[in-house]
């Protein structure tokens, strides 16, 4: 049987033969396994939260900021010259960054999750007999 990475831990098992992507730990008590994965889920809509809150923070701190920020939102290129020269504009230009940065990671978060939501759901209509 050819070992896998669980999808919901990510420790190395050997496989099952129903070719679900958990590890025996997992697959033993899927409602524990279920629970576990809630808990991630509700962590990463509260980063999510998090991160749109600081950005809403940051933008509405200035009103000329948030002036100039409508203006130049879809300019990479004017987003680079911000840097350069610094000041208000840079430090926007950074935190916006790091909210997509922090998009980003919590969108791969998320998939990861549905990744294992699939497995979990396949392993449930196994132990069922459905599938
Ligand atoms: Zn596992």
């Amino acid at each position: 049987m050819p070992r896998i990475t669980c999808k919901v831990c990510g420790m190395v098992d050997e496989g099952n033969q129903d070719g679900v992507l958990l590890c025996s730990f997992c697959l033993e008590d899927l409602d524990k396994t279920r629970s576990v994965l809630n808990v991630r889920l509700e962590s990463v809509f509260a980063r999510m939260e998090r991160n749109d809150t600081m950005w809403r923070d940051v933008l509405l701190r200035d009103d000329r900021v948030r002036t100039w920020w409508d203006q130049v939102q879809d300019r990479p290129d004017l987003h680079e010259k911000a840097i350069v020269v610094g000041g208000r504009g840079a430090k926007l230009v950074q935190a916006y960054r790091q909210y997509c940065a922090e998009f980003d990671a919590c969108s791969a978060e998320l998939e990861r999750i549905r990744g294992a939501q699939s497995q979990i759901n396949t392993a449930t209509l196994n132990e069922v007999g459905v599938v």
